[in-house]
């Protein structure tokens, strides 16, 4: 059956996710600019992206969600708390 990794919700660091130089971010980049474009999203600092997404874009990375949420943290370009990120 399918596994259900434990999720919490996926907010992207906009500015530090497009300052990144490293390669390795550039398909995470692209996407996050797909979506902007498809909400119509272009403003936000920050980004909320589906789980559903996260999956599709783990297996880009031969990684697990879990393992992409990593290498993201590694990169400092998640939000653990968007309200806190906006209160500093
Ligand atoms: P859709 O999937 O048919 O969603 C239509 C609208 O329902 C979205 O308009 C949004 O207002 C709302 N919606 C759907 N799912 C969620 C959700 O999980 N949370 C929230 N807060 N709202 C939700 P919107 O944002 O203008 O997006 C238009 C279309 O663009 C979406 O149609 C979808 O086809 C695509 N899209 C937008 N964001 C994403 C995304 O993060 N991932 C994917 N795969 N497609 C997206
Ligand atoms: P905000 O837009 O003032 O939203 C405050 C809170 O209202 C959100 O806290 C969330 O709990 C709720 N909320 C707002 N829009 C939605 C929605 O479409 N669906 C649901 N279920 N709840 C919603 P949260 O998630 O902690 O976000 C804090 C702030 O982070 C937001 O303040 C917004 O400024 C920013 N943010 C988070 N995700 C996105 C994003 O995908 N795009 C943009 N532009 N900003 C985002
Ligand atoms: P959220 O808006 O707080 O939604 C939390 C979860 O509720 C979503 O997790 C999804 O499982 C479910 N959900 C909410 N609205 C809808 C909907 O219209 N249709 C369906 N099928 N499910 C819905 P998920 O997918 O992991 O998304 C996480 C966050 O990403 C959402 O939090 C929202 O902030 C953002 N997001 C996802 N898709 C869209 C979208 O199409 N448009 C916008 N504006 N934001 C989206």
């Amino acid at each position: 059956g399918v596994r259900h990794e434990p999720t919490s919700k996926i907010v992207l660091d906009l500015e530090r996710l497009y300052d990144d130089a490293s390669e390795e971010l550039a398909y995470v980049a692209r996407y996050a600019r797909a979506i902007q474009q498809q909400r119509g999203d272009y403003n936000g600092r920050v980004l909320s992206i589906r789980a559903d997404d996260l999956r599709a874009l783990a297996i880009v990375y031969d990684a697990s969600p879990s393992g992409l949420i990593e290498r993201l943290t590694e990169h400092g370009v998640l939000v653990a708390d968007p309200r806190a990120f906006f209160a500093s």
